[in-house]
């Protein structure tokens, strides 16, 4: 398993670099990256959050996992409102507004492009994984921020 790091961590605040070639180091980066998220009870994880500054992110919302190298949102439609917490930010969950429907573009693990349509918790997963590789932290963008242990049981969070 991977170190997650927390807030305070600078590489959580740096904008991620492209990835130039989806190579074996990448390939590896991936399943290692999601053996951590699943270790850690995560539905996502992003490249910077184990202390990569590169644009990879993995998510598994319970419909197996995506792998994304990239990823990029082509578009995004509606808008959800829903509790998130995140594997950075150990003690804190916020409310967050985010998009209802996105489609989203990357590469997979074989470097091949892919285009990734979702609404919902997935939605909410991705935009927030993304985030993560602009230097974004839920807490930037939330309206409402109280401590986990407040509202553990709500279903909604997303841990990545
Ligand atoms: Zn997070």
């Amino acid at each position: 398993m991977l170190d997650i790091r927390v807030v305070g961590d600078e590489v959580l605040r740096q904008k991620a670099k492209p990835v130039r070639r989806v190579n074996k180091e990448v390939q590896t980066l991936l399943r290692e990256m999601a053996e951590t998220m699943y270790e850690a009870d995560g539905i996502g994880l992003a490249a910077p959050q184990v202390g990569i500054s590169r644009r990879v992110i993995v998510a598994d919302v319970g419909e197996g996992l995506v792998e994304l190298v990239n990823p990029e949102i082509l578009y995004r439609e509606g808008v959800q409102t829903g509790f998130e917490g995140c594997l950075s930010i150990p003690d804190l969950m916020g409310e967050v507004e985010r998009a209802q429907n996105i489609r989203v573009t990357g590469l997979d693990s074989h470097g091949r492009q892919v285009w990734v349509d979702c609404d919902g918790l997935m939605a909410r997963c991705l935009q927030h994984e993304i985030d993560h590789l602009d230097g974004v932290l839920f807490t930037d963008l939330a309206v409402n921020v109280v401590p986990r242990t407040a509202r553990a049981d709500d279903e909604e969070v997303v841990l990545d």
